[in-house]
Parts: C-alpha cells; sequence; structure tokens
C-alpha cells in the first residue's frame, strides 16, 4: 500500500464498500486519466471497461469536453436557476429535444441519477393530484429493479443488496414481477417471445391501476440486477397498457441513455415515449454531476396557472442547471451530432460480442452471454444446463475482480456476471486485449475442466 493509499483509509469511506475489504485491496489512487485508460499514482495502467460506474462515455479527458468545462469556468460557474438562466441550459435542451423521443420537451434539472428519479415521482404524483385523481398515490416499478440509493429512489428499487436492511424506512411499492429472459418461465427467448410475461404487469394493473400514479423503468438493461436484458416489445405493450389506466411511465434511462443500447436512448428501439425520462451519467459524459428529467406539455401544463393557486411543482437543488456541467453535456453532443461515434460503436459492438462470444461460450461455468450496443454481461453459473446460480458469499465475481486488477482491466461484476460496459469510443485492439485478461482471471478463479460444452 503507498503513502496516498494509507492516507485515503485514514479519511475517506468509500461508496458501496465493505471497508473491511480494503485491508486485502487497497484503494487505488488514479493520478490521470486518458480515454479508456487511468493511471495510478505508481504509473500502472488500468482499462476502464465498466466506463467509470458507467457514466464515462467518451474517454477520460477527451480534449473536447475539457475545454468546453474550462471555456465555461472562465465565464460563469454557477448561477441560481430559479428565475435565471444561461445559454449553456437553454442550448442543451433545444439540442436534447432534438434527438429524444417525440413529445418530450420540458426539462428540469438535478444533479444526480436518484434526484432525477425522485423528482420525477413527485412531479407524476402532483400532477395527478391536479388534474383530478387524488387516488393516485401509489409507485410501481419492476422486480429486480435499480433507480438509485436516496430513500424513495431505494424504496422503487429491488436489489436486496441496496434495500433489504432500510425496508422498515421504504415507501411502499407495488411490485411487478419482471422479465427474466435467461431463466425464463415460458420455456421462450428474448428473440422468439411475445412478452408472455407481461401478463404479470396487466395482472397488476387491473389491481392497482387506479391507485398508481406512474410505474418506473429501466428500458431494455437491468444494470443492477446483472445486466439483464429485455426485448422492446415490453416496452410498447407497457406503453399501451399505461395509457389504459392513466399511469404515467417513467423511463429511467440513466444508465442507457447517449448510445448505450446502440441507439441514443434505450426506447428508440421501442418506438414509443414515456411521459417522463430521467437523464443522468452520459449526459455529460461523465465529466460532471448532472441529471434531469424530462416530460411531455401534457404534464407540464397541469402545473401552469396562477401562483395562488398552489400548483407550481416547487422542487429546487441548489445546483440545478449548473453551467459547467451544461456546458460538458453540450461538449458530449457536439461530438455525438454527427452519428459517427454511435455508428462506429455499433460496428465494434458486433466484433465486441463476436470475441466474447469466441472466448467465453465454451467454459462450463458460463450460463449465458447476453449484450446490447456495447454492453456484454456474462452470467456464471454452478451448471450450465440447471442454471444454477453460484453462492452468493462464495464471492466468484469479487474474486475475478481481484485477479483482473492486478492484470490492469477494471471488470468490477455484479455478482456473478462479469460484464463491459466501455467507453463507445474503445478501440477493436483493446477489446481483444481486455477479453483476453477477463478469460485468463475467470479461469484463474474457475478453471474449465475438460468437460466442455460448445
Ligand atoms: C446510476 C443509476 C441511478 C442513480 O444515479 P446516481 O447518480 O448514482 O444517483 C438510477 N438509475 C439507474 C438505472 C442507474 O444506473
Amino acid at each position: 500500500m503507498n503513502n496516498w493509499a494509507e492516507k485515503d483509509l485514514k479519511y475517506i469511506w468509500h461508496p458501496c464498500s465493505q471497508m473491511k475489504d480494503y485491508e486485502t485491496l487497497s484503494p487505488i489512487v488514479i493520478e490521470k486519466g486518458e480515454g479508456i485508460y487511468l493511471y495510478d499514482t505508481d504509473g500502472k495502467k488500468y482499462y476502464d471497461v465498466i466506463s467509470s460506474w458507467w457514466c464515462n462515455l467518451l474517454g477520460h479527458c477527451n480534449p473536447h469536453i475539457s475545454d468546453a468545462i474550462k471555456k465555461q469556468a472562465d465565464t460563469l460557474e454557477h448561477v441560481i436557476f430559479a428565475n435565471f438562466s444561461h445559454k449553456q441550459a437553454i442550448r442543451l435542451c433545444e439540442r436534447l429535444m432534438k434527438i429524444l423521443p417525440k413529445g418530450l420537451c420540458k426539462f428540469n434539472f438535478t444533479d444526480n441519477g436518484s434526484s432525477a428519479i425522485e423528482a420525477s415521482m413527485k412531479v407524476s404524483f402532483q400532477y395527478h393530484q391536479q388534474t383530478g385523481y387524488p387516488k393516485k398515490t401509489k409507485f410501481m416499478a419492476l422486480t429486480e429493479a435499480y433507480h438509485g440509493e436516496t430513500i424513495g429512489a431505494l424504496s422503487v428499487g429491488d436489489c436486496d443488496l441496496y434495500t433489504k436492511l432500510y425496508k422498515p424506512i421504504l415507501m411502499d411499492i407495488v411490485r411487478v414481477q419482471g422479465p427474466d429472459c435467461f431463466r425464463c418461465p415460458y420455456g421462450k427467448n428474448r428473440d422468439n417471445c411475445n412478452c408472455e410475461c407481461f401478463e404479470h404487469a396487466e395482472k397488476t394493473f387491473e389491481k392497482h391501476g387506479d391507485e398508481t400514479t406512474a410505474i418506473l423503468v429501466e428500458p431494455l438493461l437491468q444494470g443492477s440486477a446483472g445486466m439483464k436484458i429485455y426485448p422492446p416489445l415490453y416496452l410498447k405493450k407497457l406503453r399501451q397498457l399505461c395509457d389504459k389506466y392513466n399511469v404515467n411511465l417513467i423511463a429511467d434511462e440513466i444508465a442507457t441513455g447517449f448510445g448505450r443500447t446502440g441507439k441514443m436512448f434505450a426506447f428508440d428501439h421501442a418506438g414509443v415515449s414515456p411521459d417522463i425520462m430521467c437523464l443522468s451519467k452520459g449526459l455529460t459524459g461523465g465529466y460532471m454531476p448532472m441529471a434531469l428529467f424530462v416530460t411531455t406539455q401534457k404534464i407540464y401544463d397541469a402545473f401552469y396557472d396562477e401562483y395562488n393557486t398552489g400548483k407550481a411543482f416547487m422542487h429546487s437543488h441548489t445546483y440545478s442547471g449548473n453551467p459547467l456541467a451544461c456546458s460538458a453535456a453540450n461538449a458530449v453532443l457536439d461530438l455525438l451530432e454527427d452519428g459517427s461515434i454511435l455508428a462506429q460503436a455499433q460496428e465494434n459492438a458486433i466484433y465486441f460480442n463476436k470475441i466474447i462470444k469466441e472466448k467465453f461460450l465454451s467454459h462450463p461455468n458460463v450460463g449465458e452471454i447476453r449484450h446490447i450496443g456495447l454492453i456484454n454481461a456474462i452470467e456464471l453459473v454452478q451448471d450450465k444446463q440447471s442454471k444454477k446460480p453460484f453462492d452468493g458469499s462464495l464471492r466468484t465475481g469479487y474474486q475475478i475482480y481481484k485477479k483482473a486488477l492486478m492484470e490492469g482491466v477494471i471488470l468490477r461484476p455484479l455478482g456473478n456476471v462479469i460484464y463491459f460496459n466501455p467507453p463507445l469510443i474503445m478501440k477493436k485492439s483493446d477489446m481483444d486485449y481486455v477479453t483476453d485478461i477477463a478469460r485468463k482471471c475467470l479461469d484463474s478463479i474457475l478453471p474449465a475442466t475438460n468437460k466442455c460444452v460448445k
């Protein structure tokens, strides 16, 4: 452990960590970043194939984004966003509206994803209160959902690891049994199903639709659940069901937005629009903490009235619409606008998935390889046939993570799901390298015996 790591542990309580683990795996103090690489204070290089918690979209220290922030810092660093505004925010909304699913046109800014989720929940509730539906007081969300970690956002989530302990202080959520394509109870697969599992949503809406203000979904990709992927048809059906029961459809595109799934937004695959969409992570390319929700004219109009009617959305965050963050977001759009980065990423995604299948599918503990855009997930199982998962207490994923770190690759599995979610600019040669390392590390923890199945 070097000097910096020692000092770190003296002061810092790291997120999502059992701090005792740091006794055997000390904090890696990063000195600088460049593209998909990070360098620690000893000069060791790391491949950031998880985009630093899925937010780094176009590589570290991209000169165009860095310059935009520097320029903005010398012009205007922040201004109160009530009654005041600035050009960066206005430009950003004007540009986002052009690429967002149809109908989304009113933007409300927060400073992290969880806050955007909570703001969207409040706005949905208030919308129904102000349009004659006072009984709509409940929220729905899918099993294994993840929407953030503040108390409201945690409530709609359903990952035991984060929520279980806090249940006594969380909101009561109507839970919809969501899709589970790897272990599909209907014996179907993603390519040939008709979303038979949607019957759960139908039944739940029948029972609770009238008292529900909104359903939150992570479209197509339940990230924290282990990069679980489900077909766009599910979203199409959900759109219809929400219309039928006057329930707002809230799209949590915090992880899926900005090309992660191969299209600009995951909802684009389904060809329908949510009523509210939450964005963060890739929004600023991973440079500045910022989030927003964007909604329809219809919802906005339900708040628009004389002040004394009390219909305004009285929600605020000190750093709402921060100009530095908006300048980063505008710089990201500069880079994405002509579509060439997304097109290249899509082409590379085909290659990436191909080599991952070649290198991993034969391993006896690989249950499924699933992918969307550049995101590839490898679910490890005890047994290929029964798909029996590994006991979580073995921390198989964590052991692989530690091995890969020694080799300079940041994998950070979710339970027993190893995944890649790299910046869109990752090169094929880097894909070759990190997949070789990942396979090597997998083998060192779970040796592939000769009972390989093809
Ligand atoms: C990261 C994430 C959030 C929470 O965002 P924070 O900025 O970490 O609060 C919410 N939903 C999804 C799908 C996410 O990936």
